[in-house]
């Protein structure tokens, strides 16, 4: 059986509306290096974004160690065209350079808004193109206990801006035991700092038990506890992604072993548009409304 990330199975009116035009999606993700960023981007998207395609963004080269790199590919599946951008701040590592990169990322974030805006009022506003970022996944250590100081403060300063959905990075380092802790404790920390995550939304009552359940399940899932790999394996007759080790085999796609396929469908199935519709409709909406009471106080 062919991989496939998934496009196809977006909504009717999204995939038309993507066969027409193209539909473009711009992904960041955060979090210490090491974490398994690229590696869960490659996974996702069945891509290899990271081998040749970076594009640096040279206003954003800070210092020396970090750059905000964008890496740009379109996903085509019978037809249905997806323009993914991926930004990632690599130089997110060691303790000295943290705050630059986390800087630099909001920064990112926040520019995206101001062009956009300025593209709107100005004179070609029919064919705008939309760099601002749709998600961002952030990436949390399993090595911790839980979140840690500069994860809240990052966070923080970035829910005003973008749509962040937490990830329990490299969740096969953990037992189930630990991995249900590490998420609770998240959660709670997540409440307890009020940070304001990506909510999926409510689920139409009059939907099928099936919908339903499938949204439950999503919500229980948050955050994410993610494998990536890209190492493809024969199982049952299938070619699976997986992690092999010598007392046995994580399958990435496998929900007995990880969120990942819950991750995936809500990015790619259906939640590309919530997403989209969040950033626009409220994100920006917010970041226009004060800009416009800024210049008139
Ligand atoms: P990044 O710096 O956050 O982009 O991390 P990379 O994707 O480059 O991965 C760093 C290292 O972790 C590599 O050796 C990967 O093979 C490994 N890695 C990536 N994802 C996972 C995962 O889900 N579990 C484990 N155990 N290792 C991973
Ligand atoms: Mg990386």
């Amino acid at each position: 059986s062919e991989e496939c990330v998934g496009i196809v199975t977006l909504p009717n009116q999204v995939k038309y509306k993507a066969v027409k035009r193209g539909f473009v999606f711009n992904l960041m993700v955060v979090g210490e290096s090491g974490l398994g960023k690229s590696t869960l981007v490659d996974t996702l998207f069945l891509t290899n974004l990271y081998m040749d395609r970076h594009i640096p963004v040279a206003s954003e080269k800070i210092a020396r160690t970090v750059s905000i790199t964008k890496s740009t590919v379109d996903i085509v599946e019978e037809g249905v065209n997806l323009r993914l951008t991926v930004i990632d701040t690599p130089g997110f590592g060691d303790a000295l350079d943290n705050r630059e990169s986390w800087k630099a990322a909001l920064r990112y974030v926040n520019q995206q808004m101001v062009k956009y805006y300025k593209d709107e009022v100005g004179v070609n506003r029919q064919n705008i193109k939309d760099n601002r970022v749709h998600c961002c996944l952030y990436f949390i250590s399993p090595h911790g206990h839980g979140l840690r100081p500069i994860d809240v403060k990052f966070m923080k300063a970035l829910e005003q801006k973008v749509n962040i959905v937490p990830v329990l990075a490299k969740a096969d380092s953990l037992t189930q035991k630990e991995t249900r802790n590490m998420k609770a404790k998240i959660l709670s920390e997540i409440h307890k700092h009020k940070i304001k995550i990506f909510q999926v939304p409510e689920c139409d009552p009059d939907d099928n038990h099936l919908h339903r359940q499938q949204d439950l399940e999503l919500k229980r899932s948050i955050p994410f506890a993610v494998v990536g790999s890209n190492t493809v394996i024969e199982s049952n007759g299938r070619r699976v992604r997986a992690r092999v080790y010598p007392w046995g085999t994580v399958e990435v796609e496998n929900p007995a072993h990880s969120d990942f396929v819950h991750l995936r469908n809500m990015l790619i199935c259906t939640h590309m548009q919530d997403l989209k519709h969040t950033t626009h409709h409220m994100l920006y909406e917010n970041y226009r409304i004060n800009h416009l009471c800024e210049n008139l106080g």
